[in-house]
């Protein structure tokens, strides 16, 4: 017999000990037309092709998969390697398989490297979403699976490539779907390429041991067993040593030496009840000591993976610990097969479909849509994934994947990969190809955005009405307001210097930020930019400002002057005060001492930039208002102020506690007190103090503030200071 009539032989035993109903012709016919259409191709290994496919086939016969599965498996590299259409499968297997293989050779086509844990979440969620069908998954999981089976006939390079794959995304998803035989599989194979050297340690540590251990082992379940056999309980008595992929971990990365490992061992007992595993544990708990933060109660609080059993680490006499798992045989098929435990074990399914409705609570969870769960058929059918239908996964050239709402086109991805890159699109390349700006992408995508490196060229309007991302719509938005205002800006700044020019003023002459401020300000615009971007669509007039600045620039060199003619008539009064003799003033509060609404204040008249508001106690208007008497003014505050918030600074003086400034933050938010800057030091005799500025409304307002913070008990003493 040909090796591969004995692979299928093998297949066909396994069929005929389920009892299961299997369409056994279309099988045969799978078979048959895989064999045909890989003959001459050949494995690294020497082997037939064919004799893949048969192998993935018995692996997804052994989870009980249906006979589309098993089909779609034998079919699944036909698309891929022959010249097989995915029409003629579609005529001569069914719609059902046609699409599994398509999406199995869909996956194939994901082209991976290693990156940060991010970008791997987004791979496997990929996954997800261009799959469709979870059965593509596990088929695909199993073709990965017995490829690292024979990957001992593949070049070193691609040895190492596969595994670091398998590591990072089949087994994270093989996890994700419940299936631990795959799980545990996959890992210990890809450790064995990727550090052959500490696969071997464990591997050798574990096998010198062996003889200890079944003797530590057999001790063990002797004693669990005698126990619960005196209560005459129902149970199986399972007992393992943990992977080797889990060892290594725990050794490898938490550095822990062989003997600190607390779970190489662990036991088993499925038992018929919930009730008996919480009774078990117990008794459990009675025979060996438990380590105590160990016990994990994953039947009251399921993992997401449906995952459930009770968890707990005990020692025994010699002092080795090891855990001990209690679980009922449902949850039991659950943790080994995941998903797939729905369809081997079926009677149990029909038995009651509220309990199996619970148990689907996770594929549930993925569908999203609630649907009436009831029989295998219409399982199949809803397990069609739609977790991610509303979000898209595609690439970049360098192999980056990048995940948009569903219905984005390249836009959105060019905006999305950086505003750089939108603004300066001019065109954009799906999987090699030169698409519209309006493509539409699809999973699995590879994109690729062609800029200009012309700094004028921007985004076009029509963009606005095409784009599906918020984020792509608010750039584009952003580009338009802010380029225009760049442009409007230099086209300001050069009116006004032309018009400076024709009137005879100098452009070395000094003119600083502070009086241009003071020009825009007095034509209420609220900075110096605002002033140009007006010149520059013609809101206000360049020879206007030139003249300004010509009149400021001469007021200047005559500033010798001690009094200044109070600045032009219509200057506003900006902060609510008013300034005896002078109406309309331009005022600026003194940074020195912040004063506030009920402070008694007075005015300083500056050179050249009006009136500066002191408090009266402040130290430097006391000494000013002695040396030069006739620039103070007697400034008081109007009744309606224009400004709504004052700047204050207070210095608080505590007792040293755990959570004293946040206690002190917190009542500042609940008075909603908007502090712009907070400053705490320790004074080394277990005080600390802390400079708190805030905005306040008025001199009563913090008051009111500083009442409040008093009333911690731990405040010794809170003044108002300067900043
Ligand atoms: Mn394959």
């Amino acid at each position: 017999m040909e090796i591969e009539e004995k692979a299928f032989a093998e297949l066909t035993k396994l069929l005929d000990t389920s009892d299961k109903f299997y369409n056994r012709e279309l099988i045969t016919k799978a078979y048959e037309f895989a064999r045909s259409q890989h003959a001459g191709q050949f494995r690294q290994s020497g082997e037939p092709y064919v004799c893949h496919p048969i192998e993935v086939a018995k692996i997804i016969a052994s989870l009980g998969f249906d006979s589309d599965s098993i089909v779609a498996s034998l079919l699944h590299d036909v698309v891929e390697d022959t010249d097989v259409t995915l029409s003629s499968l579609k005529a001569s297997f069914g719609d059902e398989v046609a699409s599994l293989v398509d999406g199995v050779t869909k996956l194939g086509k994901i082209a991976y490297s290693s990156k940060e844990e991010q970008q791997m979440e987004y791979m496997r969620k990929m996954f997800f979403a261009m799959a469709n069908d979870i059965r593509v998954i596990v088929i695909k999981l199993a073709d990965r699976l017995h490829n690292m089976r024979t990957l001992d006939a593949c070049d070193k390079d691609k040895q190492l490539r596969i595994s670091l794959e398998t590591l990072e995304i089949f087994a994270p998803l093989s996890h994700r779907l419940g299936m631990r035989q795959m799980k545990v599989e996959l890992e210990d194979t890809s450790l064995k390429y990727l550090d052959p050297v500490g696969y071997d340690m464990i591997k050798t540590y574990l096998e010198n041991t062996t003889d200890d251990k079944n003797r530590f082992i057999n001790s063990i379940c002797e004693q669990i067993k005698k126990r619960l056999d005196e209560y005459s309980l129902n149970f199986k008595l399972e007992h393992r040593i943990k992977h080797i992929f889990s060892i290594y971990k725990k050794v490898f990365t938490q550095n822990k030496s062989f003997e600190e490992l607390y779970d190489i061992y662990a036991f088993r007992i499925i038992c018929d009840s919930v009730n008996d595993c919480y009774y078990i544990l117990g008794l459990v708990h009675d025979l060996f000591n438990p380590i105590p933060g160990r016990f994990k109660d994953y039947i009251s609080t399921p993992k997401p993976n449906m995952y459930q059993s009770l968890h707990t680490t005990v020692i025994g006499k010699d002092g080795i610990p090891f855990e001990i798992q209690i679980r009922t045989w449902d949850m039991h098929r659950t943790a080994e097969f995941g998903i797939a435990a729905h369809w081997k074990y079926k009677d149990n399914v029909s038995k009651s479909n509220v309990e199996f409705d619970s148990k689907l609570t996770w594929v549930r969870n993925i569908l999203e849509t609630q649907e009436d769960i009831s029989g295998t058929e219409d399982l199949l059918k809803s397990l069609k994934v739609d977790l991610f239908s509303d979000e898209v996964f595609v690439f970049t050239p360098k192999g980056d994947v990048i995940n948009l709402p569903a219905d984005s086109i390249v836009i959105d991805f060019a905006y999305a990969i950086h505003s750089a890159v939108g603004n300066r699109m001019i065109g954009a390349k799906v999987n090699g190809k030169i698409v519209n700006l309006d493509y539409t992408l699809s999973n699995g995508d590879i994109v690729e955005i062609i800029t200009t490196s012309s700094p004028n060229h921007g985004p076009s309007r029509n963009w606005l009405k095409m784009v599906h991302t918020n984020e792509a719509r608010s750039k584009i938005r952003q580009w338009f307001k802010k380029e225009r205002r760049d442009e409007n800006i230099s086209e300001g700044v050069s009116a006004i210097e032309y018009e400076l020019k024709s009137l005879g003023v100098s452009l070395s002459d000094p003119v600083t930020d502070e009086q241009l401020l003071n020009i825009s300000e007095s034509m209420h615009f609220s900075d110096i930019d605002d002033m140009y971007a007006a010149v520059g669509y013609g809101g206000a007039s360049a020879q206007k400002i030139a003249v300004k600045v010509r009149d400021m620039l001469a007021r200047i060199r005559t500033a010798d002057e001690p009094k200044i003619t109070p600045l032009r008539k219509k200057r506003m009064s900006t902060g609510g005060v008013s300034v005896e003799g002078i109406d309309n003033c331009l005022i600026k509060f003194a940074k020195c001492c912040n004063p506030l609404p009920g402070d008694f204040i007075v005015g300083f008249i500056t050179k050249g930039y009006g009136v500066s508001i002191h408090n009266i106690n402040c130290p430097n208007a006391r000494r000013g208002l002695e040396t030069e008497p006739d620039r103070w003014l007697k400034a008081s505050w109007d009744s309606g102020s224009e400004k709504k918030y004052f700047t204050a600074t207070i210095l608080v003086e505590a007792r040293k506690a755990v959570g004293l400034m946040a206690k002190i933050t917190s009542a500042l938010a609940d008075m909603k007190v908007s502090v712009t800057n907070f400053n705490a030091h320790d004074n080394g005799d277990d005080t600390v103090s802390a400079s708190i500025t805030m905005d306040v409304k008025n001199v009563d307002h913090l008051n009111f503030i500083i009442a409040k913070l008093k009333k911690n008990k731990l405040v010794n003493n809170i003044e108002r200071t300067s900043t």
